[in-house]
């Protein structure tokens, strides 16, 4: 009876608690305003992971966003739920003073550890605790072709500290096939100048396979995303794009721009990593500098 037991059967038994339990995962979205976030947010929930699962549109003008905000859907594939969340957070860079911009974001963000920290410390504790702590921060990158402002880094340099930071160059289809290869180029050469760690970490491969995997999206990162939240007929098919003289941009379509590996890296071959890396590094380094507070 207590026989060997396969590795099948061990897969399938933790696939059946996903399935019944499901899980959460939360993403967020960050960047000066106009960047085209909240198109963003949009996009995910109606590219194709989540077709199935969202209304059928009404199709509404997107408002500007004036607060933090959490928009919830359960998505399913195959056979396994999924509670996504992706927070849209208000522009910034609208003022004069941009000093302390961040402060919003980063408390938001540390607050969610901490929220995670208290059930976590409690003496009777949730089989399982509400996990709202934010495993990957989508940076935009505003599309101007040429360097990235002291702002932009200074903002992913904090983040990159506290969160998995995934940067995109926003807008894309508003700069041509060879400016978004140099600005991407460029863009890598001044986030490693400035020693600024983005996702998917070097320190954090496991084994060489990780590393090479991994390695070919770090020479594509930032992708260069176009965002949309209409669809077009495109041959007798619904189409996620932008419509514009010269054609319909397909957001979709890998060969019109980044935004299917952006949402590939975010919602399926990366997700599980995202969230061991939240948990065992970002959510571990606050837990220890928290505790350690406590006992001065
Ligand atoms: P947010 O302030 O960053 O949330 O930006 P919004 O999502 O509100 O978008 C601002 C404007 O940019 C809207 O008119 C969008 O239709 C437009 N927009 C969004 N994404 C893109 C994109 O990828 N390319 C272009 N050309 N325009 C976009
Ligand atoms: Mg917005």
């Amino acid at each position: 009876l207590f026989g060997y037991v396969g590795i099948e059967a061990v897969l399938d038994q933790m696939r059946i608690k996903t399935m019944k339990t499901g899980f959460e995962f939360n993403i967020m979205v960050v960047g000066q305003s106009g960047l085209g976030k909240s198109t963003m947010v949009n996009t995910l929930f109606k590219s194709k992971v989540s077709r199935r699962a969202t209304q059928p549109g009404r199709e509404e003008r997107i408002p500007k966003t004036v607060q933090l905000q959490s928009v919830t859907h359960v998505i399913e594939e195959k056979g396994v739920k999924m509670k996504l969340t992706v927070t849209d957070t208000p522009g910034f860079g609208d003022q004069i003073n941009n000093e302390n911009c961040w402060d919003p974001i980063i408390k938001y963000i540390n607050e969610q550890y901490e929220r995670y920290l208290r059930e976590e410390i409690l003496i009777t504790r949730k089989r399982k605790i509400p996990d709202t702590r934010v495993h990957g921060c989508v940076y935009f990158v505003p599309p101007t072709g040429h360097w990235l402002r002291p702002l932009d880094l200074e903002f992913m340099r904090r983040l990159s500290k506290i969160v998995n930071v995934v940067p995109v160059i926003a807008k894309a289809d508003t700069l041509t096939l060879e400016e978004r290869a140099e600005f991407k180029q460029r863009i890598q050469r001044d986030l490693k100048a400035h020693a600024i760690s983005v996702y998917p970490q070097e320190d954090f491969d496991e084994d060489p396979d990780d590393r090479s995997l991994n390695d070919r999206i770090r020479e594509k990162i930032p992708f260069a995303v176009v965002g949309a939240d209409q669809e077009h007929q495109v041959n007798g098919k619904r189409v996620l794009g932008r419509k514009t003289k010269w054609g319909i941009i397909e957001v979709e379509n890998p060969v019109h721009c980044e935004f299917p590996m952006l949402r590939d890296l975010l919602i399926r071959s990366h997700l599980q990593d995202l969230k061991d890396i939240t948990h065992n590094v970002h959510y571990e380094s606050y837990r220890v500098r928290r505790l350690n507070e406590g006992t001065r």
